[in-house]
């Protein structure tokens, strides 16, 4: 009976109570421990790795779906497979410009390619600053070109040697470089031309892939490849399966030589026991296409955007992270990989980086927590657009033009479905790259890109610049000249800023990387009629591409610049191809190219004038190019306030602007242009042949 009274009711409660209190308090244990874990994301994280090196190596110009690991069933790179396959591969990775010198910038800086000018302006944070200032050593070892120190891409890099030519010459510095720095913490970049154009490929491995059979054209020297991809291109010749074959055999002969630069490189890591506390990350700026859009070349007019041109191969092998065969098929970009490295290497990242760090997916188990990237972006001077997993948007902003492809039912982005999914949808997918860019445009604001300087000793108010007036800058005096009807004003250069070498009448500017010049031009020019006039010496041959004059007017807070660059895979014995491109600055929506050729150590006369709508470019007295205008004014009547010179190796003279086309007012002979150029104007029919 005692028993039965022991369990009286008042117990029974307070037993409840006990076990209630118990209970709370263990999940109240368990809550906080959990909120703990989720603030510091370290819930699904292993202990952090050390992680002291960092080389990265892009192989400009490598299609992902050309390597192994990406689907190619011929053995291209079995050495770059075997780094995959014992680590971390990516299948959605992608370039923001499938061209070169942007690609790389966004590499190295994390910011989208709207957001910043090239050359670079030093002030932008580098990936390669950020470490240098966090004891990090730092070099480059580049090839040249597009990769040269001029341009600012390798801002940061506190080592560099940009003039390497060929794989064996870049693994002899590598490994002097190892050598010496194999202690010390670093962090080493490393580009080649190896598998971009021109296509020639060491001849075992082009035998390896080339298809014996074959009877057309293509040859595997740079002749014969540049040639039938110029004809094709320029619309001369067709283009048979078996010869887009041809140069995807001869490409994939390239990809293999890299390959073998990559398992020497691996030998001298684990040679030298630094392969453990390195992380090696490969990777290229842009793909390649081979006429699937009807054109040869990194994008293409029809499609600037492929997954062909702007998806990348990322392969990360890091011991240290002992992450082994993990295959990511997130989407990421580029400007993810500056963040990325310096979580790897416990080094807080700056909030002005555009990219989101993905280190936590390097991990053995991913930090579930870690945000899905929904989009990538795309840009390029003329183009905007972005890829989601299903679908990808590209808006031309010269036509207004939209397309927009089904990733899911259409890989190859054949069919453009813009016009059959409504109005409203996309409009909507629209809006998010007005978003994108107002985001970019107040970014670039922020980090005071946006600004120019006024030079002091500018002209106090600006010039009455009318339809008489030039502007001269005949260089062998050290002056220029503001002419109008009834006013003359000269003015002296700063001597300490010039280079001055034989020009054509006297002395001509000489143009070298790095160094700039500035002429004071506070005034408004008219936008429907002008012209702007100079004559241009190549002085020496390159061996790349590069930019070989910009001039630029700029405004206070936009610019018009015309650029000269020299490709330099069209070679002929004397000539290469050029292009002169109009861009108007800050957003490089308008564009204008003109393609014309370039020969050595002699004077050109480069004449473009416009009228009305619009343009022309006349080089030598040859109409090189005639195009529709800007949808926006040449010059939109702002306030010039100078003009900056830059380049690369060429001799400036005689530089003219004038507020009517040179077209018209050629006549009156004030120019001390050749009779022979005066001759070909007139039977061009662009002056009057009785004067
Ligand atoms: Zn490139």
């Amino acid at each position: 009976m005692k028993a039965i009274k022991n369990n009286s009711p008042v117990r029974e409660k307070n037993k409840i109570k006990i076990r209630l209190i118990l209970f709370l308090c263990c999940f109240f244990i368990f809550l906080t421990s959990l909120i703990i874990s989720l603030k510091s994301k370290k819930l699904f994280l292993e202990k952090s790795p050390e992680i002291h090196n960092f080389i990265l190596l892009s192989i400009d110009d490598l299609r992902a779906d050309r390597l192994g690991c990406y689907g190619n069933k011929r053995n291209v790179s079995p050495c770059i497979d075997s780094l995959a396959h014992q680590g971390i591969r990516f299948l959605y990775a992608f370039s923001p410009w499938p061209f070169t010198p942007p690609a790389h910038s966004s590499l190295l800086t994390s910011l989208y390619p709207s957001i910043f000018d090239l050359p670079l302006d030093p002030k932008i944070k580098t990936l390669a600053s950020i470490l240098h200032e966090n004891g990090y050593k730092t070099a480059a070892f580049t090839s040249s070109g597009w990769m040269s120190k001029g341009y600012g891409i390798l801002n940061g890099f506190k080592e560099i040697d940009d003039r390497i030519i060929g794989l064996p010459n870049l693994e002899k510095k590598i490994v002097r470089w190892l050598n010496s720095n194999r202690d010390k913490k670093f962090f080493l970049f490393l580009h080649t031309y190896y598998v971009h154009v021109p296509f020639v490929a060491p001849e075992k491995y082009f035998l390896e892939f080339a298809d014996h059979t074959y009877s057309g054209p293509i040859e595997n020297t740079a002749e014969s490849t540049n040639k039938f991809l110029e004809e094709a291109n320029e619309g001369r010749i067709s283009v048979k399966p078996e010869d887009r074959q041809r140069l995807l055999d001869i490409y994939d002969g390239q990809i293999k030589a890299v390959d073998g630069f990559v398992c020497s490189l691996f030998a001298h890591l684990t040679r030298l026991q630094i392969e453990d506390k390195t992380m090696f990350i490969i990777t290229s700026d842009h793909g390649e296409q081979f006429y699937e859009h009807k054109y040869f070349g990194h994008s293409s007019p029809e499609h600037p955007f492929a997954d062909i041109s702007t998806r990348v191969p990322l392969i990360i092998y890091c011991p240290a992270l002992s992450t082994k065969e993990k295959v990511i098929d997130r989407l990421v970009e580029l400007i993810d990989l500056p963040p990325t490295i310096l979580e790897a290497a416990k080094i807080k990242i700056p909030e002005t980086f555009q990219g989101k760090s993905f280190f936590p997916l390097l991990r053995k188990k991913y930090n579930l927590l870690l945000k899905k990237k929904k989009q990538v972006f795309f840009q390029t001077n003329r183009f905007a657009g972005f890829r989601t997993r299903k679908l990808k948007l590209v808006l031309d902003f010269h036509s207004g033009e939209k397309k927009l492809y089904d990733l899911v039912n259409d890989p190859a982005e054949t069919k453009d479905i813009s016009q059959i999914i409504s109005g409203k949808k996309l409009k909507s997918l629209i809006d998010k790259l007005r978003v994108f860019q107002e985001k970019n445009d107040i970014l670039r604001e922020k980090l005071g890109l946006t600004e120019v300087v006024l030079e002091e000793g500018l002209p106090s108010s600006s010039l009455p610049f009318d339809g008489n007036s030039i502007f001269l800058a005949p260089l062998d005096d050290n002056s220029f000249i503001y002419k109008t009807e009834n006013y003359i004003k000269k003015e002296n250069f700063d001597e300490k800023q010039l280079n001055f070498v034989e020009g054509k009448f006297g002395k001509g500017l000489l143009l070298i990387p790095k160094a700039e010049f500035r002429i004071p031009f506070k005034t408004a020019l008219s936008s429907n009629s002008g012209a702007i006039e100079f004559w241009l010496k190549l002085n020496k041959e390159a061996s790349l591409t590069q930019k070989i004059f910009n001039l630029d007017f700029m405004e206070k807070d936009s610019s018009l610049s015309i650029q000269g660059t020299i490709y330099w895979l069209w070679t002929t014995k004397d000539n290469k191809r050029g292009v002169i491109e109009i861009i108007k600055k800050p957003y490089q929506k308008e564009t204008q190219k003109f393609s014309t050729l370039f020969s050595w150590k002699e004077w050109h006369h480069i004449l473009i004038s416009w009228e009305n709508e619009e343009i022309f470019l006349l080089i030598d007295g040859n109409l090189s190019s005639r195009q529709n205008f800007f949808t926006r004014d040449f010059f939109e009547d702002k306030l010039i306030n100078y003009i900056k010179i830059d380049g690369e190796n060429c001799v400036i003279d005689d530089l003219r602007v004038s507020n009517k086309s040179r077209l018209s007012i050629i006549r009156k002979k004030k120019l001390k242009l050749d009779n022979e150029v005066i001759e070909r104007l007139k039977a061009l029919g662009y002056i009057d042949s009785k004067n």
